[in-house]
């Protein structure tokens, strides 16, 4: 069964607050305000969530990779006892210097979900806070991307004119975001600018 209406998420700055130092334990997970009630209205609305996180904070050495699983069990845990859902998180746990495929905003990380989910990307959304995750979802080729301003989004508001991007949407924060994708048709194809 292939996935439709899918939402890649960013994850820092767009679920939880960012840190310059990396979040490397649970204790630093903290949830952006109306976090929970935005996932659980995806997940009402029949949007299979996947979180697309560059996570170099494991290539730097800050935080283990069982860590990190750690944090995300956790994560989808409390998602779901608050009536969201997320179907799965990938990351990119490589250093910037790596040059890897999967750092966004190249489009590794993407790639792998949809041959795991059979996912048509012109189906999907891309939301993020940062100039690279609207780079990643024109890369890409999702349906469509939407900036939030949490995050770094403020940062990369004032990035977008220079680096030629045009999210569709820009929302306060993720609950904004998801009360304007919530009302988009979303038949079959229809999505797209
Ligand atoms: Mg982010
Ligand atoms: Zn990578």
């Amino acid at each position: 069964m292939a996935f439709r209406k899918v939402v890649f998420l960013d994850r820092d700055g767009v679920i939880n607050y960012d840190s310059p130092d990396y979040i490397k334990s649970w204790a630093e997970f903290v949830f952006l305000p109306n976090t929970l009630s935005a996932l659980s209205i995806l997940h009402q609305n029949k949007f299979q969530v996947i979180i697309t996180t560059n996570q170099s904070a494991i290539g730097r050495k800050l935080i283990a990779k069982n860590t990190l699983n750690e944090i995300h069990h956790r994560l989808i845990q409390i998602v779901s006892a608050h009536g969201g859902k997320i179907h799965d998180i990938f990351f990119c746990p490589h250093h910037p210097d790596d040059v890897c495929s999967c750092r966004k905003p190249r489009i590794g990380l993407l790639e792998q979900a949809v041959h795991k989910y059979n996912i048509d990307l012109a189906d999907t959304t891309m939301m993020g806070d940062s100039a690279t995750d609207m780079e990643c979802a024109q890369n890409a080729g999702c349906g469509r991307s939407v900036l939030v301003l949490t995050g770094k989004g403020t940062l990369a508001c004032k990035q977008l004119d220079q680096l030629k991007l045009s999210p569709d949407y820009i929302a306060r924060d993720l609950f904004a975001a998801v009360q304007w994708i919530v009302d988009q048709p979303l038949t079959a194809g229809s999505l797209g600018t």
